[in-house]
């Protein structure tokens, strides 16, 4: 059987979905062939006992500059977490945050030796830097680690309050990622904060895929072989298109296509416990770097409340790498509860827990903060891999990959040429 699409992509990830979206804005006739049976890849909200749980806990940047571009903000209806963090320490906790309520706490966490004054001074005149925006691509590139320190950080106020926070969004913890990323994260962070979508992260592919004509995407339909111009998939279709993107994660776009860079993988287990005793918690991630095991817990409920049904709190908490046993790591997180929240260890059930071995491409320095989404005419590539392991990322390298297909379909097209003269990240 042959079936004919002028364009075919591979993958209904965030990068499949927004290459075809601005494809089929611009009059092409687009087909998604995606092996899962829904669409988000990597960004997926399951429903268990009323609660919603998104498979390993992540965060949208509202300002991630692809992220008014590609979603409607405003229907999405954004649950902000407060920007910043709270940091447990054998002396207590302290939140530094970018709020009126944690001047107190920032003052004590001074006090308490958790950084110096010359510290603050770094971090300002880094995020100050980073607030007006020197464009990323264009600064060397170091580790983040090796970044933080020739911007005048201490080796203190790295190991109590940067790097756990920022291993929980590099997933490693030596800070060895690239600190181009690290710019466009923090930049991002200062200028938006952090926030999930009320019902669910899986709203974001959700929202991409109903502005897609309901035929477009074809669900449970493995690729198992790409040439330019022609697909073939797992259950004995031939599809024949004059252009072919490959939008899948690395791995499997190594597969498709050899001579593709596969990156290794970082990993992540998120373990979602609820309770029905009262929590009054702000919506703050916590990190505790005294204790190696989690890298960060935060009570999502206090964030986006419609995650938990009435009457519970559901917390999040996540420890690097996927652990040899799920349950004895899940025993020592209920430990450790009781320290963050308050409540004994037996007011805790859990819900559920996700092992993502395969969460983010790992982007050590240096790394390009483009790669060529077009590797012959006729096949393209787009993917985190191709730019930043991050929804940014995927974002941006589907709306380059569209673009460089109708450079070759529909060199005229208006919006092409206004891209380019633009040429944004
Ligand atoms: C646990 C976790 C936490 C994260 N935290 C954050 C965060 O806080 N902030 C942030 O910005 N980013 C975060 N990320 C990263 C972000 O989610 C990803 O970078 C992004 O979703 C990747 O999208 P993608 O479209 O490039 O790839 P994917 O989501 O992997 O999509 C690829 C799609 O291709 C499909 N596919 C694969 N092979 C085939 C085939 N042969 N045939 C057909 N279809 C195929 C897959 O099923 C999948 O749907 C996190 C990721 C994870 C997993």
């Amino acid at each position: 059987m042959v079936e004919n699409a002028e364009v075919v992509v591979i993958g209904a990830g965030l990068a499949g979905l927004v290459a075809a979206r601005r494809l089929r804005d611009a009059g092409v006739d687009v087909r998604v062939l995606e092996s899962a049976g829904q669409v988000g890849g990597r960004v997926r909200t399951e429903l268990v006992d009323g609660f919603r749980l998104d498979v390993g806990f992540q965060v949208l940047c509202p300002a991630y500059p692809a992220a008014a571009r590609e979603f409607d903000l405003a229907a999405l209806d954004l649950r902000p977490f407060l920007p910043g963090v709270r940091v447990h320490t054998d002396d207590g906790s302290h939140l530094l945050a970018l709020a009126p309520a944690a001047f107190r706490d920032g003052w004590k966490a001074l006090a308490h030796g958790l950084f110096g004054p010359s510290d603050l001074l770094a971090l300002a005149a880094l995020s100050g830097r980073d607030l007006v925006g020197t464009r990323a691509k264009v600064r060397a590139d170091r580790s983040t680690y090796r970044e933080l320190r020739r911007l005048g950080c201490s080796n203190r106020l790295i190991n109590t309050v940067l790097a756990p926070f920022l291993s929980g969004v590099f997933l490693e913890g030596e800070l060895s990622t690239s600190s181009r990323f690290f710019h466009l994260v923090w930049r991002s962070f200062l200028r938006g904060g952090a926030a999930l979508p009320a019902a669910g992260m899986g709203q974001l592919p959700a929202q991409l895929a109903a502005r897609l004509p309901v035929d477009t995407v074809r669900l449970n339909t493995a690729v198992t072989s790409v040439a330019p111009g022609e697909v073939r998939t797992a259950d004995g279709a031939r599809w024949s298109a004059r252009a072919v993107v490959v939008a899948t994660d690395a791995d499997a776009a190594g597969r498709l296509v050899p001579g593709i860079r596969v990156p290794g993988w970082k990993s992540v287990t998120t373990y979602y416990h609820a309770t029905s005793a009262t929590l009054d918690a702000e919506p703050v991630l916590r990190v505790d770097p005294t204790d190696g095991l989690m890298v960060n817990s935060v009570v999502i409920s206090a964030v986006a409340p419609a995650y938990a049904p009435p009457g519970t709190s559901l917390v999040a908490t996540s420890v690097l790498g996927v652990p040899s046993s799920v349950d004895e790591t899940e025993r020592r997180i209920r430990d450790r509860l009781p320290r963050l929240y308050g409540l004994g260890a037996d007011e805790w059930t859990l819900v559920s827990a996700f092992p993502v071995p395969h969460a983010l491409p790992a982007m050590p320095a240096p790394h390009p903060l483009r790669g060529r989404v077009r590797l012959d005419r006729g096949l393209y590539v787009c993917g985190d891999h191709r730019d930043t392991s991050s929804i940014q990322g995927a974002l941006a390298s589907g709306r380059r990959a569209a673009h460089a297909v109708l450079a070759d379909l529909r060199p005229r097209y208006p919006e092409l040429v206004a891209w380019e003269n633009t040429n944004t990240t």
